[in-house]
Formats: structure tokens, C-alpha cells, sequence
């Protein structure tokens, strides 16, 4: 195989996508550096795709080439993984955010990957149905990177995450083929290739077309927020909550550094005293709600809560949501950078895995701030830093691996929801044995023995993943690549 010149492989992908489907400048590639994690790393191009015939021959290419493709969708995932570890193309599904069909009588609908999230139940909404599955970046995020990272939010304590709403998908494999999974019928015979490749992250295929559940929207709802004197309260709520068997859909919690913050943002009547705050959603018919809502209230009062507020109208309901789902981005104001972790642990240890995470934080030095999914036991601290000083990064990230070891240690997971990217790569082998982790290659092995798509991640270096396939470039020659991009400018 000869080794294409950048010129090369830039003529190569122009011919598919042309002039205005493909990015070379490098102050315009320097905006797919990143995510939302803390990791940096340039492509040598970025790939606009209209079509999943345009994507097939995009990825065919580069496989005949070695050079890697990196999907991405809107850049919010939390763990490095639409970042371009070593060189190589971005494939962004940024164009591609139709929504092909819905069927309401068989409760689907039929999206490019690049939707995003929200726009898919906004379209729903007039007919009386939305879309389960709302990380906090609903706004932002699309429903192929939900796919690729398996994501959840807040309502889906009771309605399962990504996963649990897709029916089939379009893929194109890593050698450009491009095949369909699952059906409209749900259980298909034979093994579910849906669920393998959900959560996967970019790493055995491209997500080129989704069929997805929709649900119709309840007929009631009812939103809470309860303050208490500190977040052990609140967590001993979460459980007493559950434990009486009524399931909120949403139980989100706020720390007292992450109320301040959030309510300077969102002017929302967060109580910025208090210890910590549960935002709880309950959903379901009119007759009953109010019922269901007061014991939860009572619940609440007899674990120490300080005040239980019920929103009076949609406005105020939407004003609670604001604030809690912009909470991440209301970090600015009390800390230059954050580094989340999204650790999951048996909620009933909240109370001691919380002080766990305060006394990381403590030994690093550094402030952390808690917004989570409380019923899901789905922790989200913030590790507060400034990304200028190496040593608060070095410091921060100690502290989160600090804080995923905690998680393991209480019988919990290192991710639930924001995936393993490179950030959590080299952390796998603390949930699993080596064994596993074999078997998780041996699969990437099967569907993309050359290493194309999304090399580096997931799984630790050492099991293959950091070799890349054989006819893969070395990282070295994929930097050479950028370097000769880079030196090239506008030019070419
Ligand atoms: C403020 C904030 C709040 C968040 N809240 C939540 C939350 O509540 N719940 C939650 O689960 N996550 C949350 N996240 C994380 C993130 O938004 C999700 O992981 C989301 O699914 C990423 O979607 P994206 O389109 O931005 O994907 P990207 O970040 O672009 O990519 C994520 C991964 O998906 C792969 N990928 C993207 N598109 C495709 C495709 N078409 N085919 C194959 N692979 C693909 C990429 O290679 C990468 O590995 C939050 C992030 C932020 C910044």
C-alpha cells in the first residue's frame, strides 16, 4: 500500500463530497479539536457528508488508504470520543439532521444521525409524543452520538436510556459496507448486532440512518424541588422514595457549590443555602398524580427536607428544568474548567460515595461540584480547575481516577452514560477482567481488523487498540500527515 500525501487523499475525499463538503483549513480544523472532554488533537480533514452513500464511499477510501475516520456528531461527549486521536479525517454528521418518517401508529420514527436530540421531540410534540432519551445536552447533542455513546438523562430512571428505544439502524461497517440491523418488528431472531453497536462509540461502524421509538407524552406532570441540609439527606430521600415504590421518571441532584453557580445562571429560585437540591419529576395519568406527588412530598419531609416546592405552572416547571440541564455550562462562574467523571453506584451508597468524592477533591486541591442523576446512583462530580496550570490537570485527573476507583470499589461502573472515549480507556481494566477485555477486541477485531474507525479508544492501550491494525499508519505517520496539512494552509 503506498502511503497517500495529504494532497492525495484531500483529492480523493473532494471527489465524493465536493468543494463545500470537505474542511482543510486549519484554523477550521482546529474546531473539531475537541469535545467536551480535556483532551486536544487535530484531523487532517473534515468530512461533511449529505448522504450514507457519500459516507460508504468516504470510508471506503480511507480503509484502501490507512487513514483513520473519526465520526462525530455535535462534539459534546464527555470522554475524548469524536476527537481525532491520531490524525486522520473527522466524519461529521453535521449535515445529515432529517427526520425521514414517523409512524404513530406503530410509535417510530425514522432520523439521519446528525438530528439533534431536542429537534426530534419538538417535531413530536404537536402529536403528542416525544422521544425518551434527554441528556442535558439535548439541545446540542445528536441522536447518532446518543447512539454511538448508549446516552441517558434525566428521565430515564424510569424510561431506560438509548438503547432501550432503538429498533434498528443503518450502519456502514469500517471496510465501507453498509448494512442494516434489527428491524421494525421488535426481537428479531439471532443475536442483537442493535445492542452491540449501541454504546460502541464510533469504533465498528458509521450510524447512517435510526429507527427509534417514540412515546406518547403523559397526560400529567408534576414537578418538585426539595432542598435539604446536605447532600446525605437528600441521598437517604432518593432511596426512601424509591423503596415506597413510587418511581419518579426524573430524581436529579444539586450540590450547595453547584447551586450557587446554577442559579446566578438560570434565576430560577434555587435555594442557594441549602445543602443540596432533588428536582423530581412524576409523570402519568390526571386521576392519581397529585395523590402520588404529596406522598413523595411527605417521603421527603420525614427525611429532613428543608422546603418542598411544587411548580405552579409550565413556566416555572421549565425554568426548574433550565437550570439543571444548563448546570455544566453554569460551571464558568465558579471555576475556569471542570472535569467530570460519570461514575454509577448502587444509590444506596450515595451518602458515603459522595464524601468520597469531596475528600479526592480535597487531597487534589481543587473544589468539586455534584448535578447527577440521583435516582440512577449516576454520579456527575465536576473536578474544578483552570486548564492553563499542567499541574491542577495532572491533579484533576488523579482525583477523578481516584473518585472511578470508589465507584468500582462500592460494586458500581466507571461510565453511565458518557462512554469511555480515551479519557477512561486505560481505567477498563479496573471494572473488568483481562478476559473480558480480550473479548471486547476480539469483536473490534471482527468488525474492523484494520483499526479504521476511531482507533485508541475504549479499549486500554496494550489490548491492540494503541497498536492500531497492521496496515494502519503509525501515529507518527498520521502527525506527519497533519503537519504537512498544517504547513500547506489554504493551499491546499
Ligand atoms: C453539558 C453537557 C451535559 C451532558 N449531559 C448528558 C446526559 O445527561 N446524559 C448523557 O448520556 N450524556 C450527556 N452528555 C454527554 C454527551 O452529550 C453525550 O455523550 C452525547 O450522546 C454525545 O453526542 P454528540 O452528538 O455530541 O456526539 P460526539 O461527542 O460528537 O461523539 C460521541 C461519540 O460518538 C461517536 N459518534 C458520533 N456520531 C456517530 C455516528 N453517526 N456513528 C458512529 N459513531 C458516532 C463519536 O465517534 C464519539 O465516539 C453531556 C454533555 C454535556 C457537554
Amino acid at each position: 500500500m503506498s502511503d497517500p500525501s495529504a494532497a492525495t487523499l484531500v483529492d480523493g475525499l473532494r471527489a465524493i463530497l465536493g468543494t463545500d463538503g470537505l474542511l482543510t483549513d486549519p484554523q477550521e480544523l482546529r474546531l473539531y479539536m475537541y469535545d467536551g472532554s480535556i483532551d486536544r488533537a487535530l484531523p487532517i480533514a473534515v468530512a461533511l457528508p449529505r448522504s450514507a452513500e457519500q459516507i460508504e464511499r468516504i470510508v471506503r477510501l480511507c480503509a484502501e488508504e490507512g487513514v483513520h475516520v473519526t465520526p462525530r456528531g455535535a462534539g459534546t461527549g464527555l470522554s475524548g470520543g469524536s476527537i481525532p486521536l491520531c490524525g486522520g479525517i473527522v466524519l461529521s454528521t453535521a449535515r445529515m439532521k432529517s427526520i425521514l418518517g414517523v409512524d404513530t401508529e406503530n410509535a417510530t420514527a425514522t432520523v439521519q444521525p446528525g438530528l439533534v436530540n431536542l429537534d426530534l421531540s419538538r417535531h413530536l410534540a404537536p402529536l403528542g409524543f416525544h422521544y425518551v432519551p434527554d441528556p442535558s445536552s439535548q439541545g446540542a447533542c445528536t441522536i447518532g452520538g446518543n447512539v454511538a455513546e448508549n446516552s441517558g438523562g434525566p428521565h430515564t430512571l424510569t424510561g431506560g436510556v438509548t438503547t432501550n428505544h432503538l429498533l434498528a439502524l443503518e450502519v456502514v461497517l469500517a471496510d465501507g459496507e453498509r448494512v442494516r440491523l434489527g428491524s421494525r418488528a421488535p426481537d428479531p431472531p439471532g443475536p442483537d448486532l442493535v445492542g452491540v453497536f449501541c454504546g460502541s462509540e464510533g469504533t465498528i461502524g458509521v450510524v447512517t440512518e435510526i429507527l427509534c421509538r417514540i412515546v406518547r407524552t403523559s397526560e400529567s406532570v408534576r414537578t418538585m424541588l426539595v432542598a435539604f441540609d446536605s447532600c446525605r439527606a437528600a441521598s437517604e430521600a432518593v432511596s426512601a422514595v424509591i423503596s415506597s415504590g413510587i418511581i419518579p421518571t426524573a430524581m436529579e441532584m444539586m450540590d450547595h457549590p453547584a447551586l450557587g453557580a446554577i442559579e446566578a445562571f438560570s434565576h430560577a429560585g434555587y435555594p442557594v443555602d441549602a445543602g443540596a437540591v432533588l428536582l423530581l419529576e412524576l409523570e402519568g395519568l390526571e386521576d392519581g398524580i397529585d395523590r402520588a406527588t404529596q406522598r413523595v412530598a411527605d417521603i421527603c419531609r420525614a427525611n429532613a427536607a428543608v422546603e418542598v416546592r411544587l411548580a405552579a405552572d409550565d413556566e416555572e416547571r421549565e425554568a426548574l428544568w433550565k437550570g439543571r440541564k444548563k448546570a455544566f455550562g453554569a460551571m464558568g462562574r465558579i471555576g475556569p474548567s471542570y472535569y467530570v467523571q460519570d461514575g454509577v453506584i448502587p444509590r444506596t451508597r450515595l451518602p458515603e460515595v459522595l464524601e468520597r468524592v469531596e475528600a479526592a477533591a480535597l487531597r487534589a486541591g481543587l473544589r468539586v461540584a455534584n448535578v447527577f442523576h440521583a435516582g440512577d446512583g449516576n454520579l456527575h462530580p465536576l473536578i474544578l480547575f483552570d486548564d492553563h496550570d499542567p499541574e491542577q490537570i495532572k491533579r484533576a485527573i488523579a482525583a477523578g481516577e481516584e473518585i472511578l476507583r470508589a465507584c468500582v470499589e462500592v460494586g458500581g461502573s466507571i461510565t453511565g452514560e458518557h462512554g469511555i472515549g480515551m479519557e477512561k480507556r486505560d481505567y477498563m481494566a479496573l471494572q473488568f477482567p483481562q478476559a473480558t477485555l480480550e473479548a471486547f477486541r476480539a469483536l473490534r477485531d471482527a468488525c474492523d481488523p484494520q483499526r479504521t474507525l476511531n482507533p485508541y479508544k475504549v479499549l486500554p492501550s496494550g489490548l491492540g487498540c494503541a497498536e492500531g491494525g497492521k496496515r494502519q499508519k503509525t501515529l507518527t505517520q498520521m502527525q506527519e500527515l497533519a503537519h504537512q496539512a498544517q504547513a500547506a494552509g489554504e493551499a491546499y
